[in-house]
């Protein structure tokens, strides 16, 4: 018997943990945990350009917690088996989710739909040649079809996570296209503040992003709170009839 979507997307449903809605407590950008008395937007988002009309993690992902585990998994783990395991299990949490909150991505991007999904390329080339991040959006029912590589890495990529306009270009012109801008992890979200840049630069008019985890550190401080006392006080059934947007 194959696996349904709805029963591979419930493999780690346990350690999944809805985002908050921006708001106070929690960045307007990325949906991170802030100290309401001080910010806004959390520190990676507050140095780097804002060029996203949306970005939606599907869940939070602490650090070296299962749901990060995973999403380093499906790339790393060294059996083939292990990859394509963790490969299936996300593409079927990226198809639910989409199927249910695809629609709140791009309401909350002021467009009716996405035109054109693409990927945030790998760091590295050789890397992004092997696509496995590519893999799950083209197994992904709902976007499968309007999937296109039009992100290459620049020859000379910058190191680190943070945001470098000439980290990506754009393969051909984007003119008025809108574009739902799919990664697997939002740590500082330099990368995909970055791919937005080459997708405006070549005229996409809409860029929104979907990312599977939203990384976060438990043992980082929040005012008086830890991260990690954040994330335990969430609800512990994930709901997916709810998304960040959804949720405002
Ligand atoms: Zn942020
Ligand atoms: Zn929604």
């Amino acid at each position: 018997m194959p696996l349904t979507v709805e029963e591979a997307s419930e493999t780690y449903v346990s350690e999944m943990r809805n985002l908050l809605p921006a708001g106070s407590g929690i960045c307007l950008t990325c949906k991170t945990f802030i100290d309401a008395a001080l910010y806004s937007t959390c520190y990676a988002c507050s140095g780097q350009p804002s060029l996203l009309d949306a970005v939606v993690p599907i869940t939070y992902s602490a650090h070296l917690g299962q749901i990060h585990t995973v999403l380093r998994a499906y790339k790393d783990a060294a059996s083939e088996d292990a990859r394509r395991f963790a490969s299936i299990r996300l593409t079927a949490i990226l198809w639910r989710f989409l199927e249910a909150h695809e629609a709140c991505i791009a309401a909350a991007a002021d467009t009716s739909r996405f035109g054109l999904v693409t990927t945030v390329p790998s760091s590295s080339i050789a890397r992004d040649e092997r696509g496995s991040l590519r893999q799950i959006v083209e197994w992904c029912g709902p976007i499968k079809d309007r999937f296109q590589r039009v992100l290459a890495p620049a020859e000379e990529v910058s190191a680190g996570r943070g945001y470098d306009e000439h980290r990506y270009t754009a393969t051909r012109d984007l003119a008025g296209e809108t574009v739902l801008l799919v990664d697997d992890t939002w740590t500082s979200g330099g990368h995909a503040q970055s791919a937005a840049h080459a997708l405006r630069e070549a005229g996409a008019v809409t860029v929104a992003l979907v990312a599977i985890g939203r990384h976060v550190r438990p043992e980082w401080q929040v005012g008086s709170t830890s991260c990690e006392q954040l994330l335990t006080a969430l609800p512990k059934r994930f709901n997916w009839d709810t998304c960040a947007v959804h949720a405002r």
